[in-house]
């Protein structure tokens, strides 16, 4: 069939990973975990796959579903989430600064604060949702901006359009972390965003088995095609065998990420109205600091949650342990609901309270982890 750019996300999906169908018209694509190719008689011709760091088929159709997810031209997939923010600060030249949020995943702010004067570059942290103070924190030198939204683990809000036009403003690129949202909920480039950075061991692989990750682009620029050679010759590249389970895994994503934000919207309800809660982070609840620039940007909410308990660190630690259908567990995005006490995961630099729970709300059936959150919280 035919791909338009019109089609809708569910289609895209399914469809969008299977240009190279093999001479069986298998309807799963091949998997080819070939590490090289043969050439004929004439050598290696342009656009012939040579050696799979290089490229290799099941790379291509990943990249290619990616891309239309998120409604880029361009992307380029990497052996996880991390190795993918790493290639976008190791793209910025000597001298510059970069501007990211308080809140922002622990292990991208590690990565500044392990390499950034390795490097060469600046980098300094803002409250993203205070407009005049993200304006405020520009410098001369400042060339990259990283936006979460909704941020992790406190679920804050950013306001896309309206910071990536200051940004733009400045002269900065801008590149979201969309891990969160899920290109279902929300698509940065359609607010601006020059990149889109995706951890897809989360929603997008959603079976907690397979460690990857990638950057969109709005452009095929020359900064893009500078990152599509940091994967190809740092090598941080997912293996055919992952690309090929990604890929399949994206095929039920929508209708996955559909149900997430419903039973996290349900959560997330029951939470705010529990006598051992004192705060929900979920930006599907009116009373949200966010909720009305989330209502603009999103689609549906998210799937996740995080939320402070009326107690101190070790009672918060003693609640996670009181589940029974719900996992301890980090990590998100899974079809399995997990939660975690977030403070004891990250590093000693993290602002997130000792009180806090993070949840990552699965696709069990609402009564079940209702009546699971019960049993924790006591009723
Ligand atoms: C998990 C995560 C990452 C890092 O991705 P990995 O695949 O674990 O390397 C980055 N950003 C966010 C928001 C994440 O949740």
């Amino acid at each position: 069939m035919t791909k338009k750019e019109s089609q809708n996300i569910e289609t895209i999906a399914i469809h969008a990973g299977m240009e190279h169908g093999s001479k069986a018209r298998s309807i799963s694509p091949p998997m080819e975990p070939s590490t090289n190719f043969e050439h004929d008689e004439r050598g290696y011709q342009e656009g012939d796959y040579i050696y799979t760091r290089d490229s290799n088929p099941n790379r291509d159709q990943l990249e290619n579903v990616l891309t239309k997810l998120e409604k880029g031209e361009g992307c380029v997939a990497f052996s996880s989430g991390i190795a993918a923010m790493n290639a976008v600060f190791m793209n910025v030249r000597k001298g510059s600064h970069i501007l990211i949020p308080e809140d922002l995943y622990h292990g991208s702010r590690a990565l500044l604060e392990k390499f950034g004067e390795r490097w060469s570059v600046e980098y300094s942290s803002v409250d993203t949702t205070n407009l005049e103070k993200f304006e405020a924190a520009f410098r001369s030198n400042t060339k990259l901006v990283i936006l979460e939204t909704p941020s992790n683990p406190l679920l804050l809000i950013t306001d896309l359009k309206k910071s990536i036009q200051i940004a733009k403003s400045k002269g900065a690129k801008v590149c979201v972390d969309n891990t969160f949202a899920t290109p279902f909920n929300t698509n940065p480039i359609e607010f601006g965003a020059d990149l889109v950075m995706h951890s897809t061991s989360k929603y997008l692989g959603g079976h907690s088995d397979i460690l990857g990750g990638a950057i969109v682009s709005a452009k095929t620029d020359e900064f893009f095609q500078q990152i599509k050679t940091i994967q190809k010759s740092q090598g941080a590249v997912p293996s055919p065998r992952d690309c090929w389970l990604l890929t399949r895994s994206i095929r039920s994503f929508p209708y996955r990420m559909r149900a997430h934000n419903e039973n996290a919207r349900q959560i997330a309800k029951f939470l705010k109205a529990h006598s051992r809660v004192i705060q929900v982070n979920y930006p599907g609840l009116k009373s949200s600091a966010g909720h009305e620039i989330a209502a603009s940007q999103m689609k549906g909410f998210g799937g996740m949650i995080s939320f402070l308990i009326d107690g101190d660190y070790d009672e918060t630690l003693k609640i996670v342990a009181g589940s029974k259908v719900i996992r301890r567990a980090t990590s998100l995005g899974g079809i399995e609901s997990l939660w975690e006490h977030r403070l004891s995961s990250e590093s000693e630099s993290s602002i997130t309270p000792e009180n806090l729970i993070r949840f990552s709300v699965g696709l069990e059936h609402i009564d079940d982890l209702i009546h699971d959150l019960k049993g924790a919280l006591g009723k």
